[in-house]
């Protein structure tokens, strides 16, 4: 069984309980207006490329002149006639260019997650698939996280929620944890925000919470777009309503989308502000003074 993924990331203590190793498959349903991971929304591998890498040795434009170009002296790309076969990274020794994401073998990832076994083992952690949305790639999950569940490995996924109720009903037997994230409760902002209504992602909310799963709420926290106190009432009623839910975490924007967008030719992103200290400490208090639970590992 093959898949496409853009990294994984050993110890990690972010994403799910003790160390963890987070593997990153490609493909996203949303195009959050914010995206954290950028790169990680094909589905296919990318071409990164980094102008202040480049020393202007000219090999990748003697072995690809219809995409490597030079304009008013500077190294352009036109990206509409790249066909992704990655040979100008092949001739670039100072890692100008770089494909971002690349096939893989389950049976390589078991390789790459084995090998930190000890780490899970002594610090309650496991393995958390991220991305991109690892539904997109269904079967490819499923066979990863029934590898590690024969292996008797914790699992976490980080999820937007937006993939069939099927796929959810097959793949619950399989997840200790679903990182799950909530952006927006309006749905007209929702789609403006990520392309998509949010209608489906709260159906699958329902339906894992009523099947006993396991949930972490993950919110993005982006000022000026969706840290309303509507949206942040609602979450925390999520927590009030639900005991099964085990806490919010939040997610503080940052930058660094913005810049993986630039080297992989994506949609130029806005940049927002990024929240302060004295912003997430009052979320947490407004949470927890509403009978809201932030998460605690
Ligand atoms: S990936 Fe292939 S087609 Fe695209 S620029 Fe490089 S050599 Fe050319
Ligand atoms: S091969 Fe690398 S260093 Fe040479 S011109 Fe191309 S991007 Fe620049």
């Amino acid at each position: 069984m093959t898949g496409t993924i853009f990294g994984i990331q050993h110890f990690s203590v972010q994403d799910g309980a003790g160390i963890r190793t987070n593997i990153f498959l490609s493909g996203c349903p949303l195009k959050c207006i914010w995206c954290h991971n950028p790169e990680g929304i094909s589905k296919t591998p990318l071409l990164s490329f980094v102008a202040d890498k480049c020393v202007d040795c000219g090999a990748c434009f003697t072995v690809c002149p219809t995409v490597h170009i030079r304009e008013n002296n500077e190294h352009k790309l036109k990206r509409e006639n790249c066909k992704r076969c990655f040979d100008c990274v092949k001739t670039c020794t100072v890692n100008a260019l770089e494909q971002v994401g690349y096939k893989t073998t389950v049976d390589e990832i078991m390789d790459a997650v084995l090998r930190d076994k000890r780490y899970y083992d002594s610090s309650g952690g496991g393995v958390t698939l991220s991305g991109g949305e690892p539904m997109v790639q269904f079967e490819f999950a499923e066979a990863i996280l029934k590898e590690c569940k024969a292996k008797n490995i914790n699992t976490a996924m980080e999820t937007c929620g937006y993939a069939s109720k099927e796929h959810f009903r097959q793949i619950l037997p399989l997840i200790d944890t679903f990182l799950f994230d909530i952006k927006e409760s309006d749905p007209v902002l929702h789609k403006k925000f990520t392309g998509k209504d949010n209608e489906l992602i709260f159906d699958n909310l329902e339906f894992l919470l009523s099947n006993d799963a396991n949930i972490i709420l993950r919110y993005p926290v982006i000022p000026g777009l969706n840290d309303r106190a509507e949206n942040l009432d609602f979450i925390t009623g999520l927590t009030v309503k639900h005991p099964g839910i085990s806490g919010i975490e939040l997610m503080p924007y940052h930058k660094l989308g913005t810049s993986k967008a630039m080297r992989t030719g994506l949609t130029e992103q806005t940049v927002y502000n990024v929240p302060t200290d004295e912003m997430k400490e009052d979320m947490v208090k407004k949470i927890e003074s509403a009978g809201g639970r932030m998460m605690k590992y």
